[in-house]
C-alpha cells in the first residue's frame, strides 16, 4: 500500500467549499479520505460535497462555525455519527480584513483572531478526544507567508497567522505523546477570493506577489493539496510540529 493512500481515513476540512480548503478537500478525496466540509454557507457546502460524491469520493457537509465552540464540538459529533471515525483535522478556514492598523476596528481585530487563530484551536480541542481514543491522528494547520512577514496593512492577519504557527508547535509537544501529528502548511500568494479582495482593496498586490514568485506564476489551490496529502498520510508519521512553505519559492528569495 503507499505511503500516501488514505482509503479509510476521514478527515475534516474546515472553509473546505471553496478556495484552498476545496483544493484541499478534493486532494484527499482522491487520495482515498471520506471528507466532511465545514463551514457557514449551506448552498455552497452542500454543492461541493456533492460535487466530490460524483467524483467518486465520498463527502458530506456540516454547517460550522469555528469561532464558536459548540459548533466545532457538533462538527466532530456529525462526522463520527456519518463516518464513524476522525483521523485529520485541515484547519482551513480564515479571513483577511485589510487596512492601515491606525484605523483597525477592535471588532474586525476580534472578528480575525478569533476566526484564524481562536477557530483552529477550538477545532483542534474538538477532535482531540476522537483522535486520542483511536490511538492517533493529524492535525494540519493553514498558516500563511504572513507567519513569517510582516505586513503592512493586516496587522490582526499576520498576527493570527504567526500565532498558527506557535499552536502548532505546542500542540505537537502537547500531544506528540498520543500519536497525534500536529503540521502546518504556510501559502504562497493562491488565487481564491481572499485574494481577489485584496487585488480590489490594493490593487497591484498580484504583480507584486508574481514578480518576487521564483516558480514564475500564482500559486492554485490544487498546488496546496499535495503537503496536506503528505502531512495527512502514514509518510508524515514522524513529522511534528513544523510549518512547510508551498509558496513557489517566494520565502527563500532575499
Ligand atoms: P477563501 O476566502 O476563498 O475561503 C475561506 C473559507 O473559510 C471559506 O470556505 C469560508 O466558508 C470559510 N470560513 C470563513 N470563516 C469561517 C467560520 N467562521 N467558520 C467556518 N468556516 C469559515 O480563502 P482562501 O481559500 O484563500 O484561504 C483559505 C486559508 O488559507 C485561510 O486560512 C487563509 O488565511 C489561508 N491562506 C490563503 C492564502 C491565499 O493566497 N489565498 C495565502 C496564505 C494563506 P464560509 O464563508 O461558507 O464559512
Amino acid at each position: 500500500m503507499s505511503l500516501f493512500d488514505l482509503t479509510g481515513r476521514v478527515a475534516i476540512v474546515t472553509g473546505g467549499n471553496r478556495g484552498i480548503g476545496l483544493g484541499i478537500a478534493e486532494g484527499l478525496a482522491a487520495a482515498g479520505a471520506k471528507v466532511m466540509i465545514a463551514a457557514r454557507d449551506p448552498a455552497l457546502g452542500e454543492s461541493t460535497a456533492a460535487r466530490l460524491r460524483q467524483q467518486g469520493g465520498d463527502a458530506a457537509f456540516h454547517i460550522t462555525d469555528i469561532t464558536a465552540q459548540e459548533s466545532c464540538v457538533a462538527m466532530v459529533a456529525e462526522t463520527l455519527r456519518v463516518f464513524g471515525r476522525l483521523d485529520i483535522l485541515v484547519n482551513n478556514a480564515g479571513i483577511m480584513i485589510g487596512g492601515p492598523p491606525e484605523h483597525a476596528m477592535l471588532a474586525d481585530w476580534e472578528r480575525v483572531i478569533s476566526t484564524n487563530l481562536t477557530g483552529a484551536f477550538l477545532c483542534a480541542q474538538a477532535v482531540f478526544p476522537a483522535m486520542q481514543r483511536q490511538g492517533g491522528g493529524k492535525i494540519i494547520n493553514l498558516g500563511s507567508l504572513a507567519s513569517s512577514f510582516g505586513t503592512a496593512r493586516g496587522a490582526a492577519y499576520a498576527s493570527s497567522k504567526g500565532g498558527i504557527v506557535q499552536l502548532t508547535k505546542s500542540l505537537a509537544v502537547s500531544w506528540g505523546p498520543e500519536n497525534i501529528q500536529v503540521n502546518a502548511i504556510l501559502p504562497g500568494y493562491i488565487e481564491s477570493e481572499l485574494t481577489q479582495r485584496a487585488e480590489l482593496e490594493k490593487p497591484g498586490s498580484f504583480a507584486a506577489k508574481l514578480a518576487r514568485t521564483p516558480a514564475g506564476r500564482i500559486g492554485t489551490p490544487q498546488d496546496v493539496a499535495g503537503a496536506a496529502i503528505f502531512l495527512g498520510s502514514a509518510a508524515s508519521d514522524y513529522i511534528t510540529g513544523v510549518s512547510i512553505p508551498v509558496d513557489g519559492g517566494y520565502a527563500v528569495q532575499i
